[in-house]
């Protein structure tokens, strides 16, 4: 059965980027008679609040959506990241990473073939990995491409469907060798992603363009874990009057402050393209 889903992280309140987010898929999952889900994207407890989190369906219900109950909370699941983790390293796909955002930085300036784009690395030396970990030196876990082009022949037979752009070659290494357990949380984004849509039986993965770039590693993670691949929409980004893309950085007004100034949701549907 069609199956979409709407995954924000409650680090901020909702602007109309992530309105127009949800009502597309939303409206995907309506138009298939298939069913809509709403992920709560909060491993990085340093930066998600319980107050985000009530706006989010606070947000989304004055929009006029429904969801399914109950809410995946990402955070109330680590167990199965570690769990998917621990297969990954299993079979040796995954290596301790115990550099500095610093020395990740010099790293990627100085390396011997110009300066890398994103990360590629390699496992420290056995004596070196255990006298940091004897030390207590925490380390993220990182995805090694090599390993992983090794495990399945090169990546030249990935592919996922795009519903604009077809059949995409994934290009895993456009990531390099992502984190995919965080020093500080102990998971990262595109595990708990590829996890979570497997387990909720995620058919369509309709999110923006800004995370086109991410369903390329995403695939290959599918592909080590063994897990179905959905199918892909990615939309443009809608933009405000000055031309640029709303951004919880940039201050993009909120969902709620549009509330208060007594915009109808009725209104900003309308504004953003849904009956
Ligand atoms: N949680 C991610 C975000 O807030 C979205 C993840 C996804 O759609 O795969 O940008």
């Amino acid at each position: 059965m069609f199956a979409t889903r709407f995954a924000p992280s409650p680090t901020g309140y909702l602007h109309r980027g992530h309105a127009y987010a949800a009502l597309t898929a939303h409206a995907a999952a309506r138009a298939a008679g298939g069913r809509f889900v709403l992920r709560i994207e909060d491993i990085d407890a340093t930066r998600c609040r319980p107050d985000y989190e009530a706006a989010i369906y606070e947000d989304l219900a004055w929009l006029g959506l429904t969801w399914e109950t109950p809410v995946r909370r990402q955070s109330e699941h680590l167990a199965d990241y570690q769990a998917a983790l621990g297969r990954l390293e299993a079979d040796g796909l995954l290596y301790r990473c115990f550099r500095t955002r610093k020395e990740l930085a010099q790293a990627m300036a100085s390396a011997p073939h110009g300066p890398m784009e994103v990360y590629r690395g390699q496992p420290l030396p056995a004596d070196e990995e255990a006298r940091r970990l004897a030390a207590g030196e925490p380390f993220a876990w990182r995805l090694s491409l090599d390993a992983a082009s090794r495990k399945l022949g090169g990546f030249a037979g990935l592919t996922f469907t795009d519903d604009t752009a077809g059949v995409v070659p994934a290009r895993p290494e456009l990531g390099g060798d992502v984190v995919l357990a965080r020093k500080d949380v102990g998971v990262a984004y595109h595990l708990a992603v590829v996890v979570d849509d497997a387990l909720q039986e995620i058919t369509h993965v309709i999110r923006g363009e800004d995370l086109f770039e991410a369903t390329h590693v995403q695939r290959l993670l599918q592909a080590l874990l063994g897990l179905p691949t959905p199918t892909y929409r990615h939309h443009p980004l809608i933009t405000g009057p000055d031309g640029r893309r709303y951004a919880k950085r940039d201050g993009a007004e909120t969902l709620r402050s549009l509330r208060e100034r007594g915009m109808s949701a009725t209104d900003l549907r309308g504004e953003l393209g849904f009956d």
